[in-house]
């Protein structure tokens, strides 16, 4: 075992340990403000030998395996391990540093080794195998013959029943995975915190004032008080992009938004790119599939690589000639500005702001001032106040992760069901993107426990005094997350290992893309989107121009996205690629990827799909969510009423509250009474003309 460096083991104290794994903070949390980050190895060894113990004790049991003396309490294991893994991955993403990512390194082999030790214990298999073999005598309801079902299925997908050689070679395929994985993130983490353009009052032509603010504030953060800054985070580099005049600094800026995790040296990505993809090749090779996208789907809903691509390659047809037609119109536009060069990747955004503010006299600068954060927060909770009964309760003053960080008590008629974190501004502690996850999740076994989830974005806080304010992109983005913590709010299953979002996922997009719709009905803007300096209601039409100007940049922004998702899928499906990047360049030209567009997702800082395997062969998932969500908010728009209580509460009780009881074909069905085509989700983005 590797010496550790002196910082972890002093400091740390048996109560800042205790706190990590018996939670005694307010309402069920833990305390934050009772432990160091000093605690999380002691605890972390700590908890990690208590799962250990209560393996072996399950193991040991000699009766028949029952519900009551097996699966009760295996279901229940590792909870203190579950506990200190919540808090320690919060941080790790949400509010990190050196010692954090130091100990994310150390954690996450050893996690893995634990995980293969769990998965591949003969006992424990033989002891579920048994269970499932006798689930008709056991009289086992739905649910819990689901969850035995699908945990022998786990069990088999993690190699429980592979000989010891195979086992041996997987669970060492596995460590070394998780750690290609957190070394890709932190890599990505860095090249994106690392770079910086400073620049000069005479630097901000084209720029909003709020943006300006924003950059100014950047600036402030590194110690550079009068200058403006640039940085790679979403929150600047977008506009930036969008609406900067200074085509020079557009070009430098996004090409180092292109080369994060490609820039040679100690944190470039290409050696762990391929590395990971030889390993996922192999590990599925040894459980007895073709490939590693062939492993991945046959957990899913999709099922196999060829619906998928059924569903991507005549989207990626259609979404070129969009974007084709687009180009056109974007070139002619910029030549009449003076414009004569080639569109490069650059200038897309900012000549399709400009020529979208002509065409439809709307430009996205307009819209900002009326997208307050709170006001748009108050609106989610609103409109799962009207569908689901739910009612949100801001506390203040419990210690969380970070002073900005807020806590709501989450009642559904009037009785409290759980608790909702939101922590939503950009800082450097913070890793990049918008993310749902929980601290506990919600179960009913022996006592039962309430869900606490939280949300994590990236907006840029407002300037001194002044309200944060956001893009209609970054408002949905709210609305999204939100959607993904109600799915782990509502839930009401009794098993732990189905509970919420733990469900296939191609369909846990589907509560979140689902939830977005709500943001833009008419009713919600007129209530919730008010101007931060008159307090004045946005003029309705702005919402016309909204849905009339949608999908002018529809063909761009689906190229980007499925270009993404096709590049995924493919880099699953080969076994042997020796050199990433020349496999994406490739895969690029086979595609006919349109001349002018960047995939704003590289290979070599696509988070989704290295960091961990979440998205592997799996980012296909947002549009398969797409095709779904897009078809259930037509059922309420056709009844004529978006709050439709008959339908809200069928999607209550089979979308957002059942987790994963039943396969999402069947919980789909059950609230829509068929299943949905990809044609009305084309039509939806325009690709169908
Ligand atoms: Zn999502």
């Amino acid at each position: 075992m590797q010496q550790q460096p002196a910082e972890e083991q002093c400091n740390s104290t048996p109560q800042g340990v205790q706190a990590l794994l018996d939670w005694q903070g307010a309402h069920g949390l833990p305390d934050f403000s009772a432990f160091s980050d000093a605690d999380f190895a002691p605890a972390f060894a700590q908890a990690l030998a208590e799962a250990e113990h209560e393996i072996a004790a399950l193991t040991a049991i000699e009766e028949e395996p029952t519900v009551e003396n097996f699966l009760i309490p295996f279901e229940l294991s590792g909870q203190k391990l579950d506990r200190l893994c919540s808090i320690f991955f919060l941080r790790a993403g949400a509010h990190g540093n050196e010692q954090i990512r130091r100990l994310e390194r150390r954690f996450a082999p050893e996690l893995a080794r634990f995980s293969s030790r769990l998965m591949m214990n003969k006992a424990l298999f033989a002891k579920i195998e048994a269970l499932y073999q006798r689930l008709d005598a056991l009289k086992a309801d739905d649910e819990t013959r689901r969850v035995v079902v699908e945990s022998r299925k786990g069990f088999i997908r993690s190699g429980a029943a592979l000989p010891a050689a195979a086992q041996q070679r997987l669970s060492a395929i596995n460590e070394r995975l998780a750690m290609l994985g957190a070394q890709f993130g932190q890599n990505v983490l860095q090249d994106t915190s690392d770079w910086l353009l400073l620049l000069q009052k005479e630097d901000l032509s084209g720029l909003p004032e709020d943006v300006i603010a924003v950059m100014r504030a950047a600036a402030a953060e590194h110690g550079q008080p009068d200058a403006y800054a640039v940085t790679l985070t979403r929150a600047i580099i977008v506009p930036f992009l969008t609406f900067s005049a200074r085509r020079d600094l557009r070009e430098q800026a996004l090409k180092a938004f292109l080369a994060r995790g490609a820039r040679g040296g100690a944190s470039d990505n290409a050696e762990i790119m391929r590395e990971t993809l030889a390993l996922r090749a192999e590990k599925a090779k040894l459980l007895g599939f073709p490939t590693y996208a062939a492993f991945k789907l046959d957990n899913s809903m999709a099922k196999s690589a060829g619906n998928v691509m059924d569903l991507l390659l005549p989207v990626w047809a259609k979404a070129r000639q969009k974007a084709a037609n687009e180009r056109d119109a974007l070139r002619e536009f910029a030549a009449q500005s003076g414009h004569n060069d080639r569109l490069e990747a650059w200038d897309w955004r900012f000549y399709a702001e400009k020529l979208k503010a002509k065409l439809y006299a709307f430009d996205e600068a307009q819209l900002k001032p009326y997208l307050q954060l709170d006001n748009i927060l108050a609106a989610a909770f609103y409109v799962a106040g009207r569908l689901f009964g739910l009612e949100f309760t801001e506390i203040a003053h419990v210690p969380l992760w970070h002073e900005t960080a807020r806590l709501w008590q989450v009642r559904k008629d009037g009785r409290e069901i759980g608790l909702f974190i939101g922590d939503y501004f950009a800082r450097s502690s913070k890793q990049s993107g918008a993310w749902m996850s929980a601290l506990q999740s919600s179960h009913k076994l022996r006592g039962g426990a309430k869900p606490i989830v939280y949300n994590i974005c990236n907006f840029a806080p407002g300037a001194k005094g002044q309200p944060a304010l956001l893009s209609l992109d970054e408002a949905r983005t709210v609305f999204h997350e939100f959607g993904h913590a109600l799915h782990g709010l509502l839930s009401d299953v009794r098993w732990p290992s189905i509970s919420g979002t733990a469900v296939a996922r191609d369909f846990v997009e589907l509560p979140s893309q689902l939830y977005e719709h709500w943001l833009t009905a008419p009713e919600i803007m007129a209530r919730f989107a008010l101007s931060a300096k008159t307090g004045k209601a946005m003029p309705p039409e702005f919402l016309q121009k909204i849905q009339a100007a949608k999908n002018f940049t529809s063909g761009y922004d689906t190229v980007q996205y499925t270009a993404s998702a096709l590049m995924d899928m493919e880099l699953h499906e080969n076994a042997d690629i020796a050199d990433v990047a020349a496999f994406e360049k490739a895969l690029l030209a086979r595609l006919h990827m349109p001349e002018g567009i960047a995939m704003m997702h590289r290979p070599a800082h696509f988070k989704h799909i290295f960091d961990g395997d979440g998205y592997a062969a799996g980012y296909y998932s947002y549009m398969w969510s797409e095709v779904m969500d897009i078809d259930a908010f037509t059922a309420f728009e056709a009844s004529g009423d978006v709050f439709n209580p008959e339908l809200a509460d069928k999607l209550y009780r089979h979308i957002y509250a059942a987790g994963g009881k039943a396969p999402p074909a069947e919980l789909y069905q059950a609230f829509r009474g068929r299943m949905p085509q990809p044609a009305a989700m084309i039509k939806d983005r325009g690709l169908d003309g």
